[in-house]
């Protein structure tokens, strides 16, 4: 068994963004981001704080807004407008969870399709989908310039190909059919040309799917839902999944039993969670890139 270290991938790619920000310099073009916190959720605070950190550290401008909780939904669609209008502003992310009274669909609906970094947007989605019928792998996809992938599942293909796994013919599972992470990371592994299984909350008898996966992907958000019973020998597992415990932050693998069945696993905390920021990033440089 190995740890895929997800902190050591992501600084390995935050070089290159800093040299991607240097050469944007030389035009003019300083990358700029903008987060819209809404309330005090302490997660969401930790992500937004997340970002300023690593902005600050890429050279990437940090213009984001803070909301009071009680904001009213057409203010915060107010908001992402005065950042969509704003030429120097090129990526607008929006912290979830929101609260409740803020709709998630209608604030995505919001967001320029050009600064889109969160891929949330029904074009950016649309762009995706279409897009991904043509590339031959997740790679040439995410070159394009006019597509802008969702992070995590970014993230998760990312991590799985620097660490050298071939994901061409593998079986992938991937248990989560979220808008955000399951079901746009099963699109990504399949354009790799995996065959891919989505396993959702109405799945029937999960493990005898998951005891296929060569390349298991877990976004349920439900503290060691995967056991060691539901994992093949020398599967490559990937926990994306954050629960805020007493202890700290626990995925949604029950590490200790499973990793040691596990040809390469990611922990929790210092896995999907640090290059998802970095891919964060990556997409605000590839926006300010589409400036010049
Ligand atoms: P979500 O929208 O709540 O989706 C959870 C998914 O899990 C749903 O598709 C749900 O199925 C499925 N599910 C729930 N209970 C299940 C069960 N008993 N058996 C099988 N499937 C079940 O959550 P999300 O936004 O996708 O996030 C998932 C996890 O990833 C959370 O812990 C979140 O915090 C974490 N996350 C991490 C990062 C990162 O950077 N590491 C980024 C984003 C999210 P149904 O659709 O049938 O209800």
């Amino acid at each position: 068994m190995s740890i895929i270290d997800g902190r050591a991938i992501a600084r390995k790619y935050q070089e290159i963004l800093r040299h991607a920000v240097a050469v944007l310099a030389n035009d003019a073009v300083i990358p700029a981001i903008a987060p819209i916190l809404v309330g005090e959720d302490s997660a969401a605070r930790v992500y937004y704080r997340a970002k300023a950190r690593l902005a600050e550290k890429l050279g990437i401008r940090f213009c984001g807004i803070k909301l009071p909780e009680g904001t009213r939904e057409e203010d915060v669609i107010d908001a992402v407008n005065g950042l969509n209008a704003d030429p120097q502003v090129d990526g607008i992310f929006v912290e979830l969870p929101l609260p409740a009274h803020i709709s998630r669909e209608k604030i995505a609906r919001a967001i320029s399709p050009e600064k889109d970094i969160d891929g949330i947007n029904p074009v950016s989605m649309g762009r995706m989908l279409v897009e991904s019928a043509s590339a031959a792998t997740y790679r040439q996809l995410n070159a394009r310039q006019s597509v802008l992938l969702p992070a995590t599942p970014q993230a998760v293909m990312k991590l799985i190909i620097e660490s050298g796994i071939d994901i061409v013919g593998q079986e992938a599972v991937v248990i989560g059919r979220s808008l955000s992470v399951g079901r746009p990371l099963g699109l990504l592994l399949l354009t790799e040309g995996a065959t891919v299984t989505i396993c959702h909350s109405k799945t029937r008898s999960m493990e005898t799917i998951t005891q296929r996966a060569d390349i298991l992907c877990v976004a349920v958000g439900r503290l060691r839902f995967l056991t060691s019973d539901m994992v093949k020998q020398g599967a490559v597992v990937i926990d994306i999944g954050i629960n805020v415990t007493p202890e700290g932050i626990v995925g949604d693998v029950d590490y200790e039993r499973v990793a040691p069945r596990t040809r390469l696993i990611t922990p929790v905390p210092g896995g999907v969670g640090p290059m998802t920021t970095t891919i964060i990033m990556a997409n605000v440089v590839k926006c300010a890139s589409n400036r010049t």
